[in-house]
């Protein structure tokens, strides 16, 4: 029925992930899903929100909006098995790709000394000519960067204060819903916990006015895709960059 290309799943043998995005619910449409296989593996996946999402809702003033969606984000991530939820507030919707915002994730990567460091989709469009956020290129870009900078001490070292050490093992970047993606992981089992976590961006949800839209219909939408690639039900996919020359 589908002549979807084949995916490889996604490398499970490492301990630590970071989870860099611009904004609250950016891992809650797909990706989620897959942190919550994997915190049932006992890894530990840390979140960075660049923004609090504070210009998300037409209605609603930032000064309400920003605190607002991250309660909204910190219940998201728990019903995904993540505890550890960090805001750097830098401004939503006008963020700069620059050696500013590389500053900023590359002393989140020297704090939690990630394995791996993931975001989603950075590229021009997701697919066809559905066009893609500024926020979320310029994230994805600076993270590309960041941990290779979060590696060398000569890169922003006034960071290097109070024990903080460089950290140069992030191995890979893993880039969530991307149309270039190579990889995916299986997600048939902890769909239930994707879904309940994009019901809890209740607020942002309902200020979108989307008149009769269903979160698990549409996440099923999206995660069924992915599981064609991969031969299974359910399915988050990823592209893949690797670091390094090996
Ligand atoms: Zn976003």
């Amino acid at each position: 029925m589908s002549d979807a290309p084949r995916l490889e799943p996604l490398p499970e043998d490492w301990q630590t992930a970071l989870f860099v995005v611009a904004h609250p619910d950016d891992i809650e449409y797909g990706a989620a899903a897959a942190v919550a296989r994997w915190t049932g593996q006992g890894k530990r996946v840390v979140y960075c929100m660049v923004t609090s999402g504070e210009a998300g809702i037409d209605g609603l003033h930032p000064d309400e909006c920003g605190p607002l969606r991250e309660a909204e984000e910190i219940a998201s991530a728990r019903a995904v098995g993540v505890d550890e939820v960090e805001f750097l507030r830098l401004p939503d919707g006008i963020l700069e790709y620059g050696v500013a915002l590389r500053g900023s994730i590359a002393e989140v990567v020297r704090r939690h000394r990630p394995d791996v460091a993931l975001t989603i989709n950075f590229r021009e469009t997701f697919g066809g000519t559905n066009l893609n956020q500024a926020d979320h290129i310029a994230v994805g870009r600076a993270l590309l960067d960041a941990v290779r900078d979060a590696g060398n001490r000569w890169v922003f070292p006034e960071q290097l204060t109070d024990g903080l050490e460089p950290w140069g093992g992030v191995r890979a970047v893993w880039a969530g819903g991307s149309p270039d993606a190579t990889h995916a992981v299986d997600v048939t089992d902890t769909f239930d916990a994707g879904v309940a976590s994009l019901k809890e961006h209740r607020a942002y949800i309902e200020g979108l006015g989307w008149e009769g839209w269903d979160p698990e219909e549409f996440l099923d939408g999206i995660l069924r895709g992915g599981g064609q690639g991969l031969g299974v039900t359910h399915a988050a996919t990823f592209e893949v960059f690797p670091l390094g020359w090996g």
